[in-house]
């Protein structure tokens, strides 16, 4: 099992009460499976994310990533796990503002320390189809250009996990769905266990499973 979900649940603290940001939730996912993340405003769906990322701690339940249960991991372990084994597109892109979209791309590879040529970063900008673009800020592209940097900075390390979180949703229609043409087909190509949060339901359609996160209703 790729991906190992048990009995995971956070709340967090407000004033006196607690919010349960997330209810508690078991799932599991194989290589190379793609589930979508579905549920109303407020479900707790990037609250999962964020929780698979390791960005946040569970309030309860485990979480295991590749056998490696993601809570015993040290502050410094955890940062290299997810620079390994992970690729995350945001729904507001989170590129660097004062990096040009080669370095935005470079920049896993730094962090882990791989060595790289300028080729291969500009193979990976190929394959979004921003070649051109390489020297352009994040401030100098379009929406959906910068969404596209993202995906190359995502997949530029090749990890085996794709998270993505409502990555068409700052997009208009056609732009989204080119974005997620490329997402789905890098999936398909590059073999990747895909998480999508996303509350389209067409586009939950494309993954093939889907996890149902209850609102308050
Ligand atoms: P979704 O992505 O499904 O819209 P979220 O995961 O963003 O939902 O949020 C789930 C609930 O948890 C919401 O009610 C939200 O306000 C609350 N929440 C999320 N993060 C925090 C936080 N850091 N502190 C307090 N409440 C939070
Ligand atoms: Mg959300």
């Amino acid at each position: 099992m790729f991906i190992d979900i048990q009995n995971v649940s956070k709340n967090y603290r407000q004033g006196d009460g607690l919010i349960q940001a997330l209810k508690p939730i078991s799932f599991h996912a194989e290589k190379n499976e793609t589930l979508a993340i579905v549920g109303p405003s407020g479900s707790g769906k990037t609250t999962l994310l964020s929780l698979l990322a390791g960005l946040d701690t569970p309030t309860e339940g485990s979480i295991a990533i590749d056998s490696e249960i993601i809570s015993t991991l040290s502050q410094k372990d955890l940062g290299l796990f997810r620079s390994r084994k992970m690729g995350i597109v945001f729904q507001q892109f989170h590129l660097m503002p004062h990096l040009t979209a080669f370095e935005n791309v470079s920049l896993p590879l730094e962090i882990i320390g791989e060595k790289y040529t300028a080729d291969k970063i500009n193979a990976v900008l190929d394959i979004v189809g921003l070649s051109k673009r390489s020297g352009h800020l994040p401030s100098q592209l379009s929406g959906g250009e910068q969404q596209r940097v993202a995906i190359a900075r995502a997949i530029v390390h090749n990890p085996p996990l794709l998270l993505a979180d409502e990555p068409s949703g700052n997009l208009d229609l056609e732009t989204g769905k080119r974005v997620m043409d490329l997402i789905f087909s890098l999936v398909e190509k590059q073999k990747l266990t895909l998480l999508l949060v996303t509350h389209d339901l067409h586009l939950a359609d494309r993954c093939q499973r889907k996890i149902l996160l209850k609102g308050d209703q």
